[in-house]
């Protein structure tokens, strides 16, 4: 096997264990491949092996990638900050967008979707551990962004994704999932039909399968280390 191959089975049969372990089916949980400062090259390489979904998280980067690999049928994730300015290539070129946090961005992205296209995969981000200066709404306003995604045509709300806090030790990131879980809960009680949590990267995919998440997303464990941006 080459080194692409490894790595792409090395996690593959991480997740397959943890959900062993966890008593769940594989196809509950999808692998999401983050590409970010990585070659189209690279992404070339991985989805031969069967890889399908890849996530960015700039969009001058992404679109410049998309080009030269449109030959390929590849599902696109926006996982980074929207600025406003470029809500409209995200809209018109991502299939998912994880990273919405707030109810400008989220109308803006449901005016950009151009409507032959089905309708754009959401999920909203959630600051779970509520730290200061990170991206991602606060789970209080989660209900209201809800809402808004609901009634805005061309976006589907999908899901939550999270990034806990950096270095916390596996109980405290648990705890984090675990809370995931609740809005999760909390959302469709009201109606909302979300399916999809979006946790667990390549440090913690296992802990995060443990605790429910249905797609990880893994950039170095598949990849290798990022090459600094250029
Ligand atoms: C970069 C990134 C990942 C992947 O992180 P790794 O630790 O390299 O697996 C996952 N999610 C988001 C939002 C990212 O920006």
């Amino acid at each position: 096997m080459n080194p692409v191959e490894q790595r792409f089975s090395a996690v593959s049969t991480r997740i397959d264990q943890a959900c062993g372990t966890a008593a769940r089916t594989p196809a509950d949980v999808r692998l999401l491949a983050v590409s970010k400062q990585h070659s189209a090259d690279a992404i070339r390489a991985l989805h031969a092996l069967g890889q399908n979904a890849f996530g960015e998280n700039r969009a001058q980067e992404a679109l410049q990638k998309m080009a030269g690999l449109s030959d390929l049928s590849i599902e696109w994730h926006f996982i980074g900050p929207i600025q406003s300015n470029k809500a409209k290539d995200i809209a018109q070129h991502f299939d998912w967008v994880q990273s919405v946090d707030r109810a400008k961005v989220l109308r803006k992205l449901a005016a950009y979707r151009p409507a032959p296209h089905r309708p754009l995969q959401l999920c909203l981000q959630v600051n779970i551990d509520e730290e200061p200066q990170k991206a991602g709404a606060s789970p209080a306003q989660l209900p209201e962004l809800a809402a808004l995604a609901a009634a805005l045509d061309q976006v589907n709300l999908r899901g939550l994704m999270c990034i806990p806090t950096a270095g916390a030790d596996a109980s405290t990131t648990a705890a984090s999932f675990r809370r995931m879980v609740a809005l999760q809960q909390d959302l469709n009680a009201r109606g909302h039909r979300l399916d999809t949590l979006s946790m667990g990267m390549s440090g913690d995919l296992e802990l995060a399968v443990r605790e429910g998440s249905t797609m990880v997303r893994v950039g170095t464990d598949l990849f290798g280390p990022r090459p600094p941006r250029t």
